[in-house]
């Protein structure tokens, strides 16, 4: 089974009802590659607004939900909410729920397995701070935290894995087309090992971090990258660039 493209777009804590209506024109206009598959991550208050009115083909994600399906969790959304409002993805494990909101693999884990139990799909982020790649150290510190999230697949079909080295997101440094096949290559090595042969040819690998309309192109032909996670790009127009990245 071939891996078919994938590209997200990640909003963060950006969007407004104006700034959507935007995003929608231009994708309606946009010749958009029909094999690629595209999931869009707004904030949860713009998820039922999106699913509604975004192109029917595209996926809707949660950028991030609790380990739980409902309760005392103030501020928190779930996976059993997501799916109620037609999102068929979640993030997980992104660096910045990582870093500014202090989730440890073992949390990500347990969301991870919550998620898949609940029948809603995962990209799954690991990616080394800037002093751990200098240090050596990115290989270990991404199989430490895919360790994590392994642990809790039953079924690999629903996972994507993002490597998004830290030091890329949001910099506008983009990891060389070299530096991120070497990664994913290595990630495919450890999910060969540590799963399987056939998980690891069929589990589809993003990178993400300053990925534009500028470097998509040649990111994109990699051998083992196989999409996109966009962030600041995903939020303008020609977005469309970057779904089109292999056209
Ligand atoms: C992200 O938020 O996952 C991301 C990769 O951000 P950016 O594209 O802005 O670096």
């Amino acid at each position: 089974m071939g891996r078919r493209f994938f590209v997200g777009g990640n909003w963060k804590l950006n969007g407004s009802r104006a700034s959507i209506q935007e995003l929608l024109e231009a994708w309606g206009k946009a010749d958009l590659d029909k094999s690629v598959e595209v999931v869009i991550s707004p904030p949860a208050v713009y998820a039922d607004f999106l699913r509604a009115n975004m192109p029917a083909e595209f996926g809707l994600a949660l950028q991030n939900v609790y380990k739980e399906g409902s309760g005392a969790f103030t501020g928190e959304n779930s996976a059993d909410m997501a799916l109620d409002v037609g999102a068929d993805w979640v993030i997980l494990g992104h660096s910045e729920r990582r870093s500014i909101f202090g989730e440890s693999n073992e949390l990500i884990g347990e969301k991870t397995a919550y998620c898949l139990g609940k029948g809603i799909k995962v990209i799954a982020c690991v990616g080394e701070q800037l002093e751990e790649r200098e240090a050596g150290n990115t290989q270990a510190v991404v199989e430490t935290q895919l360790k994590a999230i392994a642990a809790k697949v039953s079924d690999w079909s629903k996972v994507v894995i993002a490597y998004e080295p830290v030091w890329a997101i949001g910099t506008g440094k983009t990891a060389s087309p070299e530096q991120a096949q070497e990664v994913h290559a290595s990630i495919r090595a450890w999910l060969s090992k540590e799963v399987s042969a056939t998980v690891a040819a069929e589990t589809r690998i993003i990178y993400g971090g300053s990925v534009k309309p500028s470097n998509c192109a040649e990111l994109g032909k990699q051998e083992d990258i196989d999409g996109f996670l966009v962030g600041g790009a995903s939020l303008k127009p020609d977005f469309t660039t970057i779904i089109n990245a292999q056209k």
